[in-house]
């Protein structure tokens, strides 16, 4: 049996904090300012920067953001949104929560990808919203489902929580869909331990945004009903939620998002490292990757065969690598099922999740902890 990678459990992905960013968040936290201050300015500046100069809203995580968009984009009951059930749950489930129904559409064999032919297929007339994934931080076709949204009246949402800071054909994501929504959740690209934001090139649909993330209040003079009431007086015109990112933690973004390109370079060097191992061996399949795509990959979701994955897994785990399986179709929860879903409906999706096991992938993964991963999946897997 190989030697354990470390004593601890290696995790799949993880933050890298430096003192530069340990600084920041001090500074923060000395000034007058722990909520809303100026360094929610500066941050979102510097998300709209690496979202190709669309306006950026600063909200406290990426369900809040998914959450955010989709009320923004102005879902009602009975509207329905087509997505992939590739996904983290919150993609689906906050615009349930909003009243959409849920429309599941089939992924790319090769990417895992909402493919742009199945939601074609899914859209009715009753679609207001498609929202796509960038899958393990690959890039989706951005002006391609956008195009398809708005010639059937709907927008287009990038659920982007894999792929800040990744470009197709030279273009960021965050310039080109109606919404594009971040996460900076510990394990994703970069981090403001809980948080995330909400990305449009829109002015108005950046208004309502942000005014739904914070509570609803109108202060602008030019917008209130009743403009007399006092130099105190402030509105809420439609109900809302408080999903304001603390400058303390915009101190952390603000940091962080200054290395998010050595965090790409270091996370394509892993990739390209298990791509290279694992490419030739006939029993797994490395994941694809799109013409013109510079991903800033979120993870390496490597497929093994189906009828081995649990014990590859398990025997992976049993050697400190924290493997994890991403995603459960999301369908498949139970929430889902209640409502009638059945298995099935997105074989390509399923099939996928099967045979799928994400290995670790994070900036501060060290060479020959690399290294000890490929010798031990090699390993497990035999020849
Ligand atoms: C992580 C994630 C989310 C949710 O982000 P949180 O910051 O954890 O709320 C949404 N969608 C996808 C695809 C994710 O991976």
């Amino acid at each position: 049996m190989k030697r354990k990678v470390s004593e601890n459990v290696l995790p799949y992905g993880r933050q890298s904090i430096a003192d530069e960013d340990i600084e920041s968040v001090v500074e923060a936290l000395r000034s007058d300012w722990l909520t809303t201050g100026p360094k929610v300015d500066e941050f979102e500046r510097a998300i709209s920067e690496v979202a190709g100069g669309s306006q950026a809203v600063a909200v406290t995580s990426g369900t809040a953001a998914l959450h955010v968009a989709y009320v923004a984009a102005g879902i009602k009951p009975g509207d329905e949104v087509v997505t992939t059930p590739m996904t983290f749950v919150a993609t689906a489930s906050t615009a349930a929560i909003a009243g959409a129904k849920i429309v599941f559409a089939d992924v790319e064999e090769s990417t895992g990808n909402l493919s742009l032919e199945a939601a074609r297929a899914a859209v009715t007339d009753r679609t207001k919203v498609i929202t796509a994934v960038d899958y393990a931080g690959l890039p989706v076709d951005a002006v391609a489902f956008r195009d398809l949204a708005h010639e059937n009246g709907a927008l287009f949402i990038e659920d982007a929580a894999h792929s800040v800071g990744s470009l197709l054909n030279g273009v960021p994501v965050g310039k080109e869909a109606d919404f594009t929504t971040f996460s900076f959740f510990p394990t994703k690209n970069m981090t403001t331990a809980e948080g995330g934001a909400v990305v449009t090139p829109s002015d108005e649909l950046a208004l309502r945004a942000r005014r739904f993330k914070g509570q609803g209040l109108i202060r602008e003079q030019s917008e209130l009903r009743y403009p007399d009431e006092g130099p105190w007086h402030q509105e809420v015109h439609d109900f809302s939620l408080n999903y304001r990112l603390p400058d303390v933690l915009c101190a952390l973004g603000i940091s962080q998002i200054t290395r998010l390109g050595e965090f790409r370079t270091r996370r394509q060097w892993i990739h390209d490292q298990y791509n290279a191992a694992f490419g030739p061996h006939e029993a797994l399949k490395i994941p694809g990757t799109t013409p013109g795509a510079e991903p800033a990959w979120h993870l390496y979701p490597l497929r093994v065969e189906a009828a081995r994955r649990r014990q590859i897994f398990e025997e992976l785990r049993a050697r400190g690598i924290g493997v994890q399986v991403n995603y459960i179709p999301a369908y498949w929860h139970p929430v889902f099922e209640d409502l009638g879903y059945q298995r099935g409906m997105c074989p390509v999706a399923e099939q996928y999740y099967r045979e799928e096991i994400s290995l670790p992938l994070f900036p501060g993964l060290k060479d020959d902890q690399v290294e000890m991963v490929i010798e031990n999946v090699l390993d497990v897997v035999g020849s």
